[in-house]
């Protein structure tokens, strides 16, 4: 168990795994050792270290991942804590698929049910169906809407589902792990007491003085706003990805084709993607590029029709700007205003 702790630190019985070993919030606050080793994960997290192996002092690492999450919280910086809960659940994702001894499907199934997902072995629930050996997994239809990515391959009208199950092969199956653990440290990050932690760790001087730095770190500032000619959708994307969320990747194309046809070069965009907390300046610049036709197949992506944005969610109007694709909208904005100037 106190691998799984070490592996998977913020999972319910990780927490009651160190309750029961006597580690405690305060207990960590008072070890120099623990406390010098949350500051290094929040350091290591934010910069997208890579995975780290539980060998040693696993029950060591397992409370100073917990005070880490903390003492980010502390910092009342969403955009950290957004980062911070993206690098740890990539980091998830990647003790998930490589650890031995935790590859078979009920092991996986026993950490969804930690997470609060409902999960079934797909035999049990497409009895003597072949279906079940391509998808051996399956789980519930409203906890796949929940954490699966946004994405159109992802839309429950591609996937098969028997009952109110969503069937996955296991990969699908772990990726959705991913978003359900992220959302697990954002709402521990969130826990009604967190006002009364805060105060325990500011007591502890090196602590203060991490948060005290933290609070003063912001996203690279975004070049250009929305302006007034851009329309709705456009306008949502970038101001969601001003505030430091993970816009899906249907909003990311989009807003990608969009700023390329109003004149932004490749640079401009992946500045704007700085403040994402996954972002990757390499792959965004090479996927600016190639929606760019400058890389790969060449082919210069069109900004999506408004019915497309639409089927993507991503239309605020619900197809109400009267336009068909968003790069009419400005044009029929301008003329709008200059039909209202006085003669
Ligand atoms: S109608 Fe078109 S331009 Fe207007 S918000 Fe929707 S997608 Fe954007």
């Amino acid at each position: 168990m106190q691998e799984i702790a070490c592996l998977f630190p913020y999972l319910d019985k990780s927490g009651e795994y160190l309750f029961a070993r006597g580690i405690t919030l305060e207990s960590a606050l008072n070890s120099d050792h623990i406390v010098k080793r949350a500051i290094d994960i929040v350091e290591e997290s934010l910069k997208r270290m890579k995975n780290r192996p539980c060998v040693d002092e696993p029950e060591v690492e397992a409370a100073a991942s917990r005070l880490a999450l903390y003492i980010i919280t502390g910092a009342s910086n969403i955009y950290l804590l957004r980062r911070f809960a993206d690098s740890q659940s990539k980091m998830f994702t990647y003790r998930l698929r490589n650890t031995p001894g935790i590859q078979s499907y009920e092991c996986k199934a026993e950490i969804a049910s930690d997470l609060g997902l409902s999960v079934a072995m797909a035999r049990n629930v497409v009895k003597g169906s072949l279906l079940a050996a391509t998808y051996p997994i399956a789980i519930r239809w409203r906890d796949y809407i929940r954490y699966a990515p946004q994405d159109p391959d992802w839309a429950m009208i591609n996937r098969p589902v028997v009952s109110g199950w969503v069937l996955l092969d296991v990969n699908d199956f772990e990726r959705v792990l991913e978003d359900a653990y992220e959302a697990k440290i954002l709402k521990m990050a969130s826990r009604e007491d967190v006002g009364y932690i805060v105060g325990l760790l500011s007591k502890v001087e090196p602590i203060y003085r991490e948060i005290a730095k933290l609070r003063s770190l912001r996203p690279v500032t975004i070049r250009a706003e929305g302006r007034g000619e851009d329309p709705p959708c456009m306008r949502a994307i970038i101001e969601s990805i001003r505030k430091g969320e993970n816009a899906p990747h249907t909003a990311r194309f989009a807003i990608t084709t969009y700023l390329l046809r109003r004149g932004w070069d490749v640079e401009q965009i992946v500045d704007l993607f700085r403040s994402s907390p996954d972002f990757n300046e390499k792959i965004t610049r090479y996927q600016v590029q190639h929606i760019a036709g400058q890389v790969g197949g060449r082919k210069e992506y069109s900004v999506p029709s408004c019915e497309t944005m639409n089927s993507w969610g991503l239309c605020p109007t619900n197809l109400g700007c009267g336009v068909k694709n968003p790069v009419q909208y400005g044009r029929r904005a301008s003329r709008a205003t200059e039909a209202s100037r006085p003669q």
